[in-house]
């Protein structure tokens, strides 16, 4: 069997927000990728056109790439994007996401960080074929979210994981068989995040000059507000044995000078779990220091009180608490010591706070406290 031609059209927009494009595509051979930089000032567009020099290098090779050469070769564009990072002050912090697509023998191999994606269109059906690695999709995943509020969640682009930044990346690899008609779509986020997958499909399947259907992707989600930097590649399946035709390299236009604006994605470096894990110890710690502080004032703390005693009764007997009095509640404290003294023989005008109980700065004051109670000519008969 011929190997099937593939054909192949890009498209890559700044949008209509933002004042850069910092998304970049490669189209050589039959590799095809899709990045989308982010970091500040220029660093974005650095960071994703720094990650594509790999890939080219790997195109040039040989049509038959392995998946593991593909996953190989993006790991390659994370170190140059990570030590550019770490060269470079102004580019500190830099990343992208990088979604990388090699097509021989009728498999599609992918190699995937982050949340850009490759999607299968075949038969009138729409299929992701990449994982986004942000957190609300790991929510999503855990049952946490529902698909419906990710998608309006104002964290869904904070990545787990992208290239640059940290020294090694984890890259999912994939292997798709494919068929003569297959379509494959790789976008950034910028084409999810305002049309539908169902509306990707519509628009995709088209029967149409791919490079016309790129166009129109294009021009829908910047119809749709184009908040994002928006980039779709687009690579069919053919059955007939033209050759393969597709773009020159990476058409982004060379970085100019611009006012510096915000972050939209981070990488964060502390995945989830771990986030999650040091907030409960923080937690724990917390009730736990507060616990044993309010144990050790109330253990050092004295009060003098009645036990029991319902109005009207005079025989209640006055006892020395160790504890905070706190009106009735009685866990908070425990009786240290019995006095034998009755309420009778106690001075009325203090019958209303030995009730609601006397501070105490310590045994010895309550033990003093409790002689000053007693009517003067109770003195100390029983
Ligand atoms: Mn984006």
């Amino acid at each position: 069997m011929n190997a099937p031609a593939i054909r192949a059209a890009a498209r890559s927009d700044v949008g209509r927000v933002r004042e850069r494009n910092e998304d970049a595509y490669f189209a050589g051979g039959a590799v095809f990728a899709v990045a989308d930089g982010l970091g500040g000032h220029r660093a974005g567009e650095v960071a994703s056109q720094a990650a594509l020099e790999s890939l080219d290098e790997l195109s040039r090779k040989s049509p038959a790439i392995a998946v593991r050469e593909l996953a190989a070769s993006v790991r390659t564009g994370n170190r140059t994007v990570y030590e550019r990072a770490q060269a470079d002050p102004e580019l500190r912090g830099m990343g992208t996401t990088m979604t990388a697509l090699a097509i021989h023998d009728g498999t599609a191999r992918l190699a995937h960080v982050g949340d850009s994606r490759c999607y299968l269109l075949r038969g009138g059906t729409i299929r992701q074929l990449t994982d986004d690695h942000t957190v609300v999709a790991r929510l999503v995943a855990e049952g946490r979210l529902t698909p419906e509020q990710a998608e309006v969640h104002p964290q869904r682009s904070l990545l787990l994981r992208a290239l640059g930044a940290e020294e090694a990346v984890e890259v999912d690899e994939h292997q798709v068989p494919l068929a003569a008609g297959d379509r494959l779509l790789l976008c950034s986020d910028g084409l999810y995040a305002v049309l539908s997958d169902e509306e990707i499909k519509e628009m995709a399947a088209q029967d149409d000059d791919l490079d016309a259907i790129c166009r129109r992707l294009v021009d829908e989600a910047n119809a749709r507000g184009g908040p994002d930097n928006i980039t779709v590649v687009l690579v069919e399946i053919g059955e007939d044995a033209a050759p393969v035709a597709v773009e020159a390299p990476a058409a982004v236009a060379a970085p100019q000078e611009a006012p510096r604006r915000r972050l939209d994605v981070r990488p964060p470096r502390l995945r989830v779990p771990a986030r999650a894990l040091v907030w409960a110890l923080v937690t724990i710690s917390a009730l736990l220091i507060v616990f044993f502080v309010l144990r050790a004032i109330v253990s050092q703390s004295y009060y003098v009180g009645l036990e029991d005693c319902p109005a009207g009764r005079t025989d209640c007997e006055v006892l020395i608490y160790r504890g905070l009095p706190t009106g009735g509640i009685r866990s908070l404290s425990s009786v240290e010591r019995r006095t034998g003294v009755t309420l009778d023989r106690v001075q009325p005008r203090f019958h209303r706070s030995l009730r609601e109980g006397i501070r105490a700065k310590s045994l010895a004051d309550a033990e003093q406290i409790v002689g000053g109670l007693e009517r003067e000519d109770a003195g100390g008969a029983p």
